[in-house]
């Protein structure tokens, strides 16, 4: 099911480089293949988009690709969205990784849990991201128990290949291409995520991570992303499956001038 797009606005420049020059391609603040509805309309050149969609592919067509077409989710490569999703099990003592249709597949998407981002305690902390953890999430899928036995198996695993850090990028793009709807692109005198999100430097984990103090509750939302400024430097707490009791991530995306103070605007959300 697709949800109506959303326009934040039109930028007129590419949000990561600053060229003007068309053509500018539209950009999804929240991934087209993740349902995300808010845009912004001529927002990045070609170069740059090259760079960004590298990394949300990796999550995309890797670690979320069950998940997606089990949801129905938008792809804009209908013919690369395959019949069958592997499943590991084992039987009579032997484990066999095989290839189910959908309807008999035990879907999850596995999340990862970081640290804190790095930025915001004294830890030492040296490059790419902290991961601490993952958690398993059931979508919309039949039981474990109903599909393990329609297998002949007690044991079912599901395993997923990416990169944490491509994962940690998209965070970083979420974050920074809602602050530019937000506070437009001339008003961030400083965007730490920026040399990430661009492959320059390998230090996403200082801005990146898990929040301790989750401000976004789980609700019938699939995203919610919210933005806070404290003295000018923006805050953004972002849940991608809101509705699944996903994590909730919090990237430090930088500083914009003329703001000062705390303030915190309304989260906004995706209903589908
Ligand atoms: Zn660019």
């Amino acid at each position: 099911m697709k949800i109506p797009r959303e326009i934040l606005g039109t930028v007129g420049q590419c949000i990561y480089c600053r060229a003007t020059q068309k053509p500018l391609q539209t950009e999804h603040i929240v991934p087209y293949g993740l349902n995300g509805p808010w845009e912004l309309l001529e927002a990045s050149c070609m170069e740059c988009a090259k760079i960004t969609s590298a990394f949300e592919s990796d999550v995309l067509r890797n670690m979320l690709l069950a998940a997606r077409t089990r949801l129905h989710f938008p792809t804009r490569h209908k013919h690369n969205r395959p019949e069958r999703f592997s499943l590991t099990i084992k039987r009579r003592g032997r484990e066999e990784t095989i290839q189910v249709p959908l309807k008999v597949h035990f879907t999850a998407m596995m999340l990862p849990i970081f640290a804190l981002p790095a930025g915001l305690d004294q830890r030492r902390y040296k490059k790419g991201i902290d991961l601490v953890g993952m958690v398993t999430i059931q979508v919309g899928s039949p039981p474990a128990q109903q599909v393990a036995k329609s297998l002949g198996t007690k044991t079912l695993a599901v395993s997923v290949t990416y990169q944490p850090v491509a994962f940690a990028r998209l965070l970083a793009k979420i974050a920074y291409g809602f602050t530019v709807a937000v506070y437009g692109l001339n008003t961030i005198r400083e965007a730490y995520v920026l040399p990430s999100i661009m492959g320059k430097s390998d230090d996403v984990g200082r801005w990146v991570g898990c929040s301790t103090n989750n401000s976004l509750a789980p609700s019938n939302d699939l995203h919610k992303i919210e933005l806070s400024s404290i003295n000018g430097e923006i805050h953004c707490n972002v849940r991608l499956f809101a509705r699944f009791n996903a994590p909730e991530y919090s990237v430090i995306v930088g500083h914009v001038s003329e703001h000062s103070g705390t303030e915190c605007g309304p989260p906004i959300h995706s209903k589908i």
